[in-house]
C-alpha cells in the first residue's frame, strides 16, 4: 500500500476541513449585526447558526477521525479494521481513507 499517497490524501482533506471549520465558526458566532428585531427573522438566523454548527462539527469530527488515521499510519497499523484485524481493503480505504472498520464490522456496527 502506497501510505505515501494515503498520507498527503488525509494531510490534504485535513487542511479542507479545518479551513471549512474555522470560516464556519467565524460566520456563526462573529457576526457583525445585532439579531433582527423581528421575530421571525431571528428564528431564521438562529437556525442558520445552529446549520453552521453542525457543519463545523462534522468537520470537526471528521478532523479527529483523519488525525487518527494519520497515527495509525505512524504505528504502521493503518489499513487493519480495529474490531476483528483483518486488512480492512485498498478499496474502501479509497473510498473511506480514514474508516477503521472493514466492510464487514461496519456493516454489522452501522
Ligand atoms: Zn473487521
Amino acid at each position: 500500500m502506497d501510505t505515501r499517497a494515503i498520507r498527503q490524501v488525509l494531510t490534504e482533506r485535513k487542511t479542507m476541513l479545518e479551513n471549512r471549520a474555522s470560516r464556519v465558526e467565524r460566520d456563526a458566532s462573529h457576526r457583525d449585526e445585532p439579531l433582527s428585531a423581528d421575530f421571525a427573522e431571528q428564528a431564521v438566523e438562529r437556525e442558520n447558526d445552529d446549520v453552521l454548527h453542525a457543519i463545523a462539527g462534522e468537520s470537526l469530527h471528521e478532523i479527529s477521525m483523519i488525525n487518527q488515521a494519520l497515527l495509525r499510519l505512524d504505528a504502521g497499523t493503518y489499513g487493519e479494521c480495529s474490531e476483528c484485524g483483518n486488512s480492512i481493503g485498498e478499496q474502501r480505504l479509497q473510498a473511506v481513507p480514514y474508516t477503521t472498520h472493514c466492510i464487514q464490522c461496519a456493516e454489522q456496527t452501522d
